[in-house]
């Protein structure tokens, strides 16, 4: 099957599914947790540079608010369908949940090409999207953050939006803010940090030194960017970095087998991670088609980018030495490629439990705000790393009692959490 021919949601469903069979879920809880809560999807209609008007297609679905308000990001992409919305709506509830915070799971999209867009008609989108869920979304009720092709200044005209809207300073609204306007400090590595906090973790159950191994990571963006500085603070060699070149409109690996150089490939990098081929070529790295990450002769792999990228098709080509694969991006795995990796016996550290980082920051970034007084970055990163160490660890646990999958270990910790919350309300 073509990458694209995978449904998010559908795989999002069955893997829900299969828990809810294991936990014995009644089917009231199933009816309303295999389903979101709510969903909104509208117009954002903008007046583009050139004096033209295009409308934009804008998303937010709620998938469960039972253990605390939505929570989770807004992605801009020209292939956005309410369907992968919907996906990473649902997976941000079971996020919030496998690693105990108290916050449900909701995800926002436009579809729209940022690479496109002018600084001010990007501001438009985002103040566009604002105005049409302002009663919708709010600190106590649903609260958006970055994702795919969005960042602190997208949040911060959001919040500007809203407050103007509510005339009041509601920071609490919005996360991944820009630091100094109620933003936390760590929040921009933290989800490629928690990444490679559950590697480290899970290196230890596999009693290996970081500096034994190698890794190739998938996507040259955010997470990937900071999963890389950690993992190589750790003593570990990264030789394999995949990126979509806008230029060509398909994605390219970038390999040196004596380890790639972070500062020096950001050096020839773009602010969408877009890496300049040519001069990667100068600085000595190979470049190989998009797939190659995936075929490294490595001990890890870190799926950084998008959904439905290890799939029944390319799985085969993952190499015999693999020993962990740590799903940075939400959805990397395919349910076709999920059975095989299952088989082969991978230490799999699955997206909701490995990219929980970034969310659990947020979480911090909103006590920072309600308290009004914001911690040091060792601090932030510090509790973050306990957060992610003891989630990590529980699941650990479980799969190893139960003999289960990790992912369906962390699944059933976090849908148990949420079947609970729902049930206790009285919801099902
Ligand atoms: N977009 C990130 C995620 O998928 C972070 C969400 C948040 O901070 O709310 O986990």
């Amino acid at each position: 099957m073509a990458k694209s021919s995978y449904n998010p949601f559908a795989t999002a469903q069955a893997q829900f599914d299969k828990v809810a069979e294991f936990l014995e879920l009644d089917a009231a809880t199933r009816e309303l947790l295999r389903n979101p809560l709510r969903e909104y999807a509208f117009a954002i209609p903008v007046r583009m540079d050139d004096g033209t008007t295009q409308v934009f297609r804008g998303f937010r679905v709620q998938h469960s608010d039972a253990r605390g308000p939505s929570k989770g990001g807004i992605r801009f992409h020209p292939q956005e369908t309410v369907d992968t919305v919907r996906a990473l709506a649902m997976w941000m509830t079971w996020k919030c949940a496998v690693v105990d915070i108290p916050l449900g799971g909701g995800k926002g999209g436009v579809i729209c090409d940022p690479h496109n867009l002018s600084a001010r008609e990007q501001e438009q989108i985002c103040r566009g999207w604002v105005r049409q869920l302002a009663r919708d979304i709010g600190p106590l009720r649903d609260v958006p953050a970055p994702d795919v092709m969005t960042n602190a200044q997208h949040m911060l005209w959001m919040l500007d939006e809203f407050e103007t809207i509510h005339g009041a300073h509601l920071p609490g609204v919005i996360t991944g803010k820009p630091v100094g306007m109620g933003g936390s400090l760590g929040r921009t590595e933290a989800t490629g940090y928690g990444v490679v906090f559950t590697v480290r973790e899970a290196l230890k159950e596999l009693g290996v030194r970081p500096s034994d191994t190698t890794a190739s990571v998938q996507g040259f963006g955010n997470v990937a960017q900071y999963a890389i500085q950690l993992y190589t603070q750790l003593g570990g060699k990264v030789v394999c970095v995949s990126y979509w070149d806008q230029s060509d409109q398909c994605s390219y690996s970038v390999r040196r087998l004596s380890g790639v150089d972070l500062a020096q490939l950001l050096g020839v990098t773009d602010r969408f991670g877009g890496i300049d081929k040519a001069k990667a070529k100068g600085l000595g790295y190979e470049i190989l088609p998009g797939d190659a990450w995936l075929e490294q002769d490595v001990d890890i792999l870190m799926p950084c980018a998008l959904e439905n990228q290890i799939t029944g098709e390319n799985v085969g080509k993952i190499a015999k030495r693999v020993k962990i694969i740590a799903e940075g991006a939400n959805g990397p795995t395919t349910l076709d490629a999920d059975k095989v990796l299952e088989e082969r016996g991978i230490f799999l550290i699955p997206d909701f439990l490995a990219n929980a980082g970034g969310v659990t920051c947020s979480y911090f970034e909103q006590v920072q705000s309600n308290m009004n007084y914001f911690w040091e970055k060792d601090e932030v990163l510090g509790k973050l790393d306990v957060k992610m160490t003891s989630a990590f660890h529980a699941v650990r646990e479980l799969a190893k009692k139960r003999k289960i999958y990790m992912r369906d270990a962390a699944y059933v910790i976090a849908i148990g959490r949420v079947a609970q919350a729902s049930k206790d309300r009285g919801w099902a």
